[in-house]
């Protein structure tokens, strides 16, 4: 190991560039956003470096020289415990300096960037160069595109643009565990030729390749106006949604989120609202098209809404009404902390058909509350993709709470949903892929993983669970 910290000094010597100081080995092996078992790395490369494609072959001969697992880390949002540390020692490589966008194409609605960049930069940027487009990809504050292919992101968004597996990214640039560089395929908007091996690094959580150049699709930004719902139950609100969706007015719809009458007292308490909501089940939407697409489409939710109970709709009028009404779903997770003080929480991540979402949650709370533990639910609900925020103190509750998260999950499963709709796997849902995708198909990962990375040096310990037919893997 010390060889190779000495060999990427040398390859790296600016006074930044790597470091083995214990605070920052534990800073980039832990995250505040994950509670599950973690290492230090035993050496970060710093955001400092590296600025190119051809830095971080440099650095991936150097691990595979060493036999010296390496991981991806960008953002750092992701949930799972994606980035943590490996037991016997990594390489950290912070990917976030590479973060510049390279080209863009307006008349192809396209954009080639470092995959470090933000995707809230994207938008800023194709936002003051007047550019009326944007990425429609919308996970956690801070996220790249390097961790979002990672992870196989989506966010409110996605019930009008899909995920990070619709054909956002047109090709993506990665430097394999045995030093190659691939570019998956050309700038063309289609393309029929092979199968498709961007997609391959999507939800690969680092473990394949390390991205670092990346063009993306991008969308017409349209006007859009935000409105509010509320309804007796859970039931309701979904039934509506579905109805909604399912009229000429569904394409209209950009987002609907589902926040629970636990997470609307939360706001309340929270205090970021001028007039207190009543606590009720409540749908946001953002309904989006030209000014009179806006209006019919609010015209027809408000009177589905009716029939499926609603006691209360809101139409934001104003840009500034908009804003003010949509930043309640913005700030979800921070009024569930300000109005519990004192607590930290933990984000559950699971996705059903929407059919069956009302159970699922039903259910959840139900359990919540006969485990005594305190929480607020919010949605996608327009994908079936909801977020329990469970609160703990200590540790005896964050035990509660890990137990609560299993049985969550079995339910989701068991619905024949899935253990992660948009946060992937990480150390934390590992242990679900077997019930879920079943052995074959775990088989069929491992094979692919064996065979572009037969000495597991790329993100060892995530996302593959063992298996029986996993055996004689190098257990990195
Ligand atoms: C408040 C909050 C809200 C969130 N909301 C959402 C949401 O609505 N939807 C959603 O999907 N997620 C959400 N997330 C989770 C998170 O934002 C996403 O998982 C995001 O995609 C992670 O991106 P990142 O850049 O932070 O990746 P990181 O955390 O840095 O890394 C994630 C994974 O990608 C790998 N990786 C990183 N860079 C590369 C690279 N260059 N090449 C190959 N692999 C790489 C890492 O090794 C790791 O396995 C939220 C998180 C927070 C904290």
């Amino acid at each position: 190991m010390k060889l190779a910290i000495d060999e990427l000094c040398a390859a790296f010597p600016g006074p930044n560039d790597v470091s083995t100081d214990p605070d920052t080995l534990r800073t980039y092996g832990f995250s505040e956003n994950s509670y599950h078992p973690a290492s230090p790395h035993s050496v970060v490369v710093s955001h400092f470096e590296p600025k190119s494609t051809a830095d971080v072959v440099k650095i991936v001969n150097i691990s595979r020289k060493y036999r010296m697992p390496i991981t991806p880390y960008s953002g750092a949002t992701s949930l799972e415990g994606h980035t943590s540390g490996f037991e016997s020692g990594s390489i950290c490589l912070d990917m976030s300096g590479m973060d510049q966008i390279l080209e863009i194409h307006e008349s192809d609605s396209d954009l080639i960037c470092q995959s470090g960049t933000r995707w809230e930069d994207i938008n800023m940027t194709l936002k003051e160069k007047g550019i009326p487009l944007f990425f429609p990809l919308d996970p956690g504050p801070g996220a790249t595109i390097g961790g979002m292919i990672g992870t196989g992101c989506s966010g409110t968004n996605a019930v009008r643009y899909g995920t990070a597996r619709a054909e956002w990214f047109l090709n993506l640039t990665a430097v394999l565990p045995n030093g190659e560089v691939i570019k998956t395929r050309s700038r063309a908007r289609k393309s029929a030729a092979g199968f498709d091996i961007t997609k391959l690094f999507i939800g690969a959580e680092g473990t394949l390749g390390i991205v670092t150049e990346v063009t993306l699709r991008l969308a017409p930004v349209v006007p859009t106006k935000v409105a509010m719902a509320q309804f007796p139950d859970v039931e309701n609100a979904v039934s509506a949604v579905q109805e909604i969706l399912n009229t000429p007015y569904g394409p209209h719809i950009q987002c609907v989120e589902l926040l629970d009458d636990n997470m609307m007292k939360a706001i309340n308490t929270a205090g970021l609202v001028d007039q207190p909501f009543p606590v009720e089940d409540t749908l946001f939407f953002k309904i989006q098209g030209d000014p009179s697409s806006i209006q019919n489409t609010s015209k027809a939710v408000r009177s589905i809404a009716k029939k499926h109970g609603s006691s209360r709709f809101e139409f934001a009028s104003t840009e500034q009404e908009a804003d003010d009404l949509w930043q309640n779903r913005k700030y979800a997770l921070m009024s569930t902390l300000a109005a519990y003080p004192g607590t930290r929480c933990w984000t559950t991540d699971v996705c059903v058909p929407v059919s069956c979402l009302p159970q699922l949650v039903y259910e959840t709370k139900k359990d919540l509350a006969e485990s005594g533990v305190q929480g607020t639910i919010v949605g996608h609900v327009g994908d079936g993709n909801f977020h329990a925020l469970m609160l703990f103190r200590n540790d005896e509750e964050l035990s509660t709470v890990n137990d609560l998260v299993h049985r969550l999950v079995h339910r989701a499963i068991a619905l024949d949903g899935t253990c992660t709709g948009e946060h992937g796997v990480g150390v934390g849902k590992k242990e679900y892929l077997i019930e879920e995708l079943g052995e074959g198909t775990v088989e069929l990962m491992w094979i692919i993983k064996r065979a572009v990375d037969p000495d597991n040096l790329f993100n060892p310990g995530k996302l593959y669970p063992a298996s029986k037919k996993s055996e004689g893997v190098p257990k990195k």
